[in-house]
């Protein structure tokens, strides 16, 4: 084999497809009824706007973007997440002039260059959404209702929530030094990764998966502890909206999430179905990050959604991935004349809305008949010298095996495709 998809890049073959095409009809479905319309942007970006959004000291920026200078001489990114791009095309398209809040969704691949292993990619998908304009604890909210509406109407049951708030500009950079204080006390029992993050991002070390980590910072100091009155308030009524909708949700003052530009609310849903890459959705406040980009001051929050991750729930809890439905008719022709009338006749039904099939490899109608077969064709209709004589001819129910004559000239379906 001379040539391989790139290591963490994955083909979607037309067999697995149907599950991928149910997964996007249901974001479609869901921020249609939830009124966010559908934004677009390139795969590629200046690499400034992603360091500057993401952070400079973050795991994506640092060590994991597709970055490349370009015949121009200009740094290009493939994007790594979807806020970025969203945000600068608000601001470049000046979309607040049209509303004073914003929302949009997206559904698309992403690209970081991570040790690949299950659940983990370098090329991988994600819907996601942006609220723009809105400070309202309502919107912060309907971030986790989207991605959980949508897990929902696929029949994923097996998620949990977990809320918290990170605070803002005014309440974190006091509580950051306090942290980093206390952290400071167990610096050198803590593993490599965490003592660097003591100095450049001491939230994450409470983020940390290693067990030692996680006993020797059982006690440390959680931001949530520390809000000021407005984080504080802004995060009661989140819970409170979480409790009238009768949400289950948990509390993780440890969440912190591996972005920069989170103020106040952060969550995550993670799916028991899935290994140790088990967060299958994730977003939050972000009140700071369009004036960081050269924008108005806007208040914003999102989320983000892997797609690969919900379609290995969905594998586990349904056993297979949807079946694809077949063609709902497969003429079979006898002969070269049969032949030719199969193929208008399956080009008018198409142009009715019909999914049909047909030979194309002049196969002897067995070999014919095993096709519809194997393509799960809801009917056949066999055509040869005799039937375009009489004009008429039998149509096979293939569930039933029952025949129902039918005229040649006048024939039309009785069933149409699935839409
Ligand atoms: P993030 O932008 O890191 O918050 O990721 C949001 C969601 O995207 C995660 O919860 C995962 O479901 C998915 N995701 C992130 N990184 C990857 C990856 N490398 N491979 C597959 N899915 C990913």
């Amino acid at each position: 084999m001379k040539y391989r998809a790139i290591k963490g890049t994955k083909d979607i073959l037309p067999n697995d497809v149907g599950s991928w095409q149910l997964v996007e009809g249901a974001v479609h479905r869901v921020m249609r009824d939830f009124n966010y319309k559908e934004l677009r942007t390139p795969i590629f970006e200046q690499t400034a706007l992603f360091a500057r959004s993401i952070g400079e000291l973050t795991d994506i920026v640092s060590k994991e973007m597709y970055t490349f200078t370009d015949r121009g001489n200009e740094s290009v990114t493939l994007r790594p997440e979807g806020t970025a791009a969203a945000l600068r095309a608000y601001i470049q398209n000046n979309l607040s002039d049209q509303s004073p809040l914003t929302k949009v969704y997206y559904l698309g691949p992403m690209f970081r260059q991570e040790r690949p292993q299950a659940g983990r990619l370098r090329q991988f998908h994600q819907f996601g959404a942006e609220a723009l304009g809105g400070s309202s604890p309502l919107l912060d909210v309907e971030m986790m209702l989207l991605p959980m509406e949508i897990y929902r109407q696929l029949g994923v049951a097996t998620f949990s929530l977990k809320v918290n708030s990170v605070g803002c500009d005014r309440c974190r950079p006091p509580y950051k030094e306090f942290l980093r204080t206390e952290l400071l006390k167990i610096q050198r029992q803590l593993s490599a990764d965490c003592q660097a993050r003591i100095h450049n991002n001491p939230l994450r070390v409470l983020d940390s998966k290693d067990a030692n980590d996680r006993r020797l910072t059982a006690n440390a100091p959680l931001i949530k502890d520390h809000l000021c009155e407005e984080c504080k308030s802004h995060f009661t009524e989140v819970q409170r909206l979480l409790d009238t909708l009768q949400t289950v949700y948990e509390i993780d003052g440890r969440l912190v999430r591996g972005l920069d530009y989170y103020t106040k609310t952060a969550f995550e849903i993670t799916s028991t179905a899935l290994g140790s890459q088990d967060a299958l959705a994730g977003g939050g406040r972000y009140d700071l990050l369009v004036e960081e980009l050269g924008g108005k001051p806007t208040p914003g929050v999102g989320f983000a959604a892997g797609i690969e991750r919900l379609l290995m729930v969905l594998e586990k809890i349904s056993g297979s991935l949807r079946a694809d439905s077949g063609p709902v008719l497969f003429v079979v022709a006898l002969d070269d004349a049969s032949r030719r009338w199969t193929f208008a006749k399956a080009t008018e039904l198409r142009s009715k809305g019909a999914a049909v099939e047909l030979d194309y490899l002049g196969r002897s109608v067995k070999a014919q008949m095993r096709e519809a077969n194997r393509q799960n064709a809801q009917y056949v209709l066999v055509v040869g010298e005799s039937e375009l004589a009489s004009r008429s001819a039998k149509l096979k129910n293939m569930q039933t095996g029952y025949e129902t004559p039918v005229s040649l000239d006048n024939f039309t379906l009785p069933i149409h495709s699935p839409a």
